[in-house]
């Protein structure tokens, strides 16, 4: 087996892993966490999962051990050690985080954002370990083919000027135009975004439509602005963009804090600077727009729609009742809300819910319309709602439930929240939630995982409908979009999981090999130009 190419390792770091300082870092980390393990090992004693390691005069310090759920409130009493690094050092923060003491060594070291585009690469190469495509067309795939950051100015309700960041990077065309969604988010920045455009290319070929892979997004809190100025900040971004995208080029889509409102603005914004005879052949150059405005039935709710048709199929695969089964969901958005309300109509209970303001659990379960109709009267937030207690991260991440449905952000299931998770399947809403350590700890526990680029393709496989509706001037019922939707998003879970057994690996990877096979084959039939 070929490790690793050079070609994947040489892109953009930022400091972490792989460069010089951080390999550096990395060995004086593992001579120093070496000579304290040892002194850790001959001082710890194992107390039911609670391993006390030693009393000092000033504290009584105990070891909490990941995955361990039910024993946070008793270690809580304690000062803890970083059950990280154990490094032995007190824990300088208040209260420990995701159910693991972090000692000051920590905090440094992670301080630097998880690189998703890292992730998404490595992801790649376990795939090309096993399947061994072409280098050459490896190489084109490792990277995007266009990248644009636009920086543009906006006048603010109060008269001052604002310059704003925004990005829209196109990763690859071969099987049609560029298309992905636009995230507004105070942490977008390129490496995201670069990303959630790959995983694009990956989701389009894997469910065999006729599109590429793109994401753009705008560094913002969307908190921080009236809708005023949110829809002036969309149509000059929108301005920005120009020709970068179009109807038949790039189609841009609904994503983290976006919505039909604003791609209706955008829509109305492209459609104004192009020529009159134009303006009504170009509704397509963005989908996700509300129905009056052209966007398809159905769209809105796809992504989750195709969440609950493949957790449905992977029920039925393992003999599963989803009938009084028990889930939860992280992030109640677009995905997380649909996921939720449409798996109840199977009779499975809603237990826990977290969500940018905190966390919800009730035992005998949470109703997701009503929690949805909340949501909506308080600023989109769960925060409050009074037919449920109120959770820390900690006790969401162990709560014992059938299936989970991270419909948030990238890099949430990490090797340490893993090790937490008390779960039978995780059905990816969100991208990249998943990170590959992480990864490897739900494998080795047994989890079952519907990844990300198959999981909610259910939105992009919509958009595809609603593209084709505007082209050909027709519109679907609702039937009609979920009978084709849940054809489509079958018979690409099939594929991955045929492709999963043929080449006995997981369901990520065998994804990877399904998308990167298609693209390949694109590839070696076309050739390279000139
Ligand atoms: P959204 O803006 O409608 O909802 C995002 C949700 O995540 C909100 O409830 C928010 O409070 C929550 N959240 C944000 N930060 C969080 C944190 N740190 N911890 C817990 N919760 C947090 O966005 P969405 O459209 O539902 O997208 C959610 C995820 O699904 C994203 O990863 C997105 O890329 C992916 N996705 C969306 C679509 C789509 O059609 N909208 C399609 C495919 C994938």
């Amino acid at each position: 087996m070929e490790i690793s190419h050079s070609f994947f390792r040489r892109r953009r770091s930022n400091g972490g892993a792989g460069t010089r300082l951080g390999t550096e870092v990395a060995k004086d980390y593992s001579r120093e966490r070496r000579q304290r393990m040892k002194k850790f090992d001959q001082n710890r004693k194992d107390l039911n999962g609670l391993k006390h390691i030693s009393t000092s005069k000033d504290w009584k310090l105990l070891y909490f051990e990941h995955g361990r759920p039910g024993l946070e409130e008793e270690v809580r009493k304690f000062k803890g050690l970083c059950s990280y690094c154990e490094l032995n050092e007190i824990c300088s923060l208040p209260k420990p985080v995701t159910g693991v003491w972090r000692c000051k060594y920590y905090k440094a070291t992670s301080s630097k954002k998880t690189s998703l585009y890292e992730n998404v690469i490595k992801q790649l190469e376990m795939a090309e370990d096993i399947v061994h495509f072409d280098r050459d067309i490896c190489k084109i795939l490792a990277d995007t083919m266009n990248e644009l950051v636009v920086h543009f100015p906006v006048k603010m309700d109060d008269g001052n000027v604002k310059v704003l960041t925004g990005y829209r990077v196109q990763h690859n065309n071969a099987l049609g135009p560029f298309k992905g969604g636009l995230r507004f988010h105070p942490l977008v920045d390129i490496d995201e975004i670069r990303a959630l455009a790959t995983l694009m290319t990956w989701k389009t070929a894997i469910t065999n439509i006729p599109f590429g892979g793109a994401k753009g997004g705008i560094q913002l809190d969307p908190a921080e602005f009236s809708p005023k100025e949110l829809e002036k900040i969309t149509r000059r971004f929108t301005y920005s963009l120009g020709n970068n995208i179009g109807p038949e080029y790039d189609i841009p889509a609904p994503d983290v804090n976006t919505n039909p409102q604003i791609m209706a603005w955008i829509l109305d914004t492209y459609m104004s600077t192009v020529a009159p005879t134009e303006r009504n052949r170009c509704i397509h150059v963005v989908t996700g727009k509300p129905v009056e405005s052209g966007g398809s039935q159905g769209r809105n709710k796809a992504t989750g729609q195709g969440i609950v048709f493949l957790i449905e199929k992977w029920a039925k695969d393992h003999g599963f009742n989803l009938k009084g089964a028990t889930f939860m969901v992280q992030g109640y958005g677009n995905v997380g809300s649909w996921a939720a309300r449409l798996l109840k109509r199977h009779g499975a209970k809603l237990i826990a819910v977290e969500d940018v303001s905190g966390a919800i659990y009730r035992k005998e379960s949470i109703d997701p319309d009503d929690l949805a109709d909340y949501v909506k009267e308080h600023n989109g937030l769960v925060q409050g709602y009074p037919r449920a207690q109120s959770i820390d991260h900690e006790r969401f991440m162990t709560t014992k439930v059938d299936i989970f449905i991270p419909a948030a952000l990238e890099n949430q299931i990490t090797s340490e929240t893993a090790e937490l998770l008390n779960v039978k399947l995780i059905a990816e809403g969100a991208n990249g939630p998943t990170t590959p350590e992480g990864d490897k700890v739900l494998l080795s526990r047994g989890i079952d995982v519907i990844p990300d680029i198959l999981c909610n393709s259910g939105g992009v496989i919509v958009s595809y409908f609603e593209w084709l509706q505007n082209k050909r001037s027709e519109f679907w019922d609702v039937r009609e979009v979920d009978q084709k939707l849940h054809k489509m998003i079958v018979s690409a879970y099939e594929r991955v999981r045929d492709a999963a057994r043929r080449h006995k690996v997981d369901m990520r990877t065998a994804a990877q090999i399904v998308a990167v096979s298609r693209l390949e084959m694109v590839y070696k039939e076309r050739g390279i130009f000139p």
